[in-house]
């Protein structure tokens, strides 16, 4: 499954280059081109899914695999301090590019990057509603 007007498709599959540190059947992982820090880097899927909602079971599994062999490669290789894995779904949590992909950030001391968010102080009221809600069937 491939969707010709999408970018990640086209350069995951090779139509358009990009700075690829590894390839297999299913996945391409590319250098992202507006970088957080350096080695900023992008698990793609092959197949065209837009979101976390749309894709199988057997793909995410390979893909965090994916993900933490390339986390450890880049930490031998760029002696990062640390490392973020961060992946966006829908808009309002900043997914811009619809088509799932996983980014993998080195983290360095100073870098200057937030990736983060504000904590919330809920009631313990608000924190069982907000269980139940989730739990219903
Ligand atoms: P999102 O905001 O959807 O989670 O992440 C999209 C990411 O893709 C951004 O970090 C952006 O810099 C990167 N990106 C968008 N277009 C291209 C492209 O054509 N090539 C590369 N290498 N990265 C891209
Ligand atoms: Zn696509």
């Amino acid at each position: 499954m491939k969707d010709d007007h999408c970018i990640f498709c086209r350069i995951a599959n090779g139509e358009i280059p990009a700075r690829t540190l590894y390839e297999d059947e299913r996945f391409r992982v590319i250098l992202d081109n507006g970088p957080a820090t350096r080695g900023h880097a992008l698990i793609l899927p092959k197949e065209h899914y837009a979101d976390i909602y749309a894709l199988p079971d057997d793909l995410a599994a390979d893909a965090m695999v994916l993900a933490r062999k390339m986390a450890g490669r880049m930490h031998e290789k760029l002696h990062c301090d640390g490392f973020n894995i961060v992946q966006n779904n829908g808009t309002v949590a900043g997914q811009t590019v619809f088509h799932f992909h996983i980014h993998l950030i080195p983290r360095y001391k100073g870098d200057g990057q937030t990736i983060g968010w504000q904590p919330g102080s809920p009631s313990a009221e608000e924190l069982d509603q907000t269980l139940q809600d989730i739990l219903v069937e």
